[in-house]
């Protein structure tokens, strides 16, 4: 399920696929529904819209049957998730219905993030590394935005994984607080912020974020909202390219490697190599442990998991350099032209 709580954000990004028909502001000011009342209307909207595939063609009974149960929720759709002031209880809502969350939230409300409670996965969107590309890119509302920009980075850091030693009289004991993976997610757009490699190596020390995920951008059309220099195909990076500058970025982070690809949705995965044991990468979640995990935390009050305890070993077909590219051999790729495979 892919929903927002908050259809408003305090942005007017370039490639906003909303296309800027939904309000913007800097702090709620609007009439709030219940996390009762989301929850309920969300998972009634979202199973009422999987019905409308019964009968397509192409669409696989199985997995028509295996989609009447919400697994997982990327609660990233259009605006910004973390505004919504009754966020925590939602999240709590939905783990507690066994459902898996990904936060995205667009690194303008540091505190908000400070707030929030453990996620399955927590992105910040690092749409540019300088002041100068963010407002380009962007537009943002605020005007600190590069200091909320850089304190939600910060706040990611504090997000993740790391270790408080506690020295006693005879031993050490280290007691590991928050835990939830977290992600720089790079929406790259040719023209706006594929340069500044150097800048975005150097973000990487503020968030220590387990994560970078790069892909190119989607062209959603241009509407009279696009602004004076609107998007065309042309600003849409070949996968090729989103490789050489994840590749490039890589070079320069010592800690971080390229772990995974999707060709078909023109995205890399750049990894901490923390995620990598005896030479196998980890990328994957175990989200049964996760859940496990996050209910001990949420009885007991006391943070006692990292990102590390709930992954999972990467597939083969997902690694980098594999020929399936990411492609699951298990499912069937359709061309829409068979000859030359695009
Ligand atoms: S933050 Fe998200 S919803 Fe807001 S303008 Fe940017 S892409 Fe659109």
């Amino acid at each position: 399920m892919e929903t927002t709580p908050s259809l408003a954000c305090a942005n007017k990004c370039v490639f906003c696929w909303r296309h800027h028909t939904n309000p913007v502001g800097t702090e709620w000011k609007w009439a709030m529904d219940s996390p009762e009342v989301i929850f309920k209307g969300v998972t009634e909207s979202h199973y009422q819209m999987v019905k409308q595939f019964k009968g397509v063609p192409g669409v696989v009974a199985e997995k028509l049957k295996d989609a009447f149960t919400i697994k997982h929720c990327a609660l990233s759709l259009v605006g910004e998730p973390i505004m919504y002031p009754e966020i925590n209880k939602l999240v709590g809502m939905l783990h507690a219905a066994n459902v898996s969350t990904f936060l995205v939230t667009n690194a303008q409300f540091p505190d908000a993030i400070r707030n929030l409670v453990p996620v399955t996965q927590l992105y910040v969107s690092v749409d540019a590394s300088t002041k100068d590309s963010l407002k380009k890119i962007d537009r943002p509302l605020f005007k600190d935005f590069w200091e909320r920009f850089i304190h939600s980075l910060e706040a990611l850091s504090a997000k993740g994984d790391f270790l408080i030693l506690i020295s006693m009289m005879f031993s050490s004991t280290q007691l590991a607080v928050s835990g939830q993976r977290t992600v720089y997610r790079l929406t790259l757009v040719k023209g706006f912020n594929v340069e500044e490699i150097k800048q975005y190596a150097d973000r990487f020390s503020l968030g220590k974020p387990d994560f970078v995920e790069v892909k190119g951008v989607t062209y959603c059309g241009t509407t009279k909202n696009s602004g004076k220099a609107p998007l065309s195909m042309s600003n849409v990076p070949f996968h090729e390219e989103v490789i050489s500058f994840c590749q490039q970025l890589a070079d320069l982070c010592a800690d971080y490697e390229i772990a995974s690809e999707h060709e078909h949705s023109n995205c890399v995965l750049i990894a901490h190599k923390k995620f990598k044991r005896a030479g196998l990468w980890h990328t994957w979640i175990d989200y049964d442990k996760f859940h496990q995990l996050n209910s001990e935390f949420v009885r007991s009050g006391r943070p006692s998991f990292s990102s590390v305890d709930y992954m999972q070993p990467t597939p083969e077909w997902a690694l980098f350099g594999c020929k399936e590219r990411g492609f699951d051999p298990c499912e069937t790729r359709w061309f829409r032209n068979k000859n030359n495979k695009v």
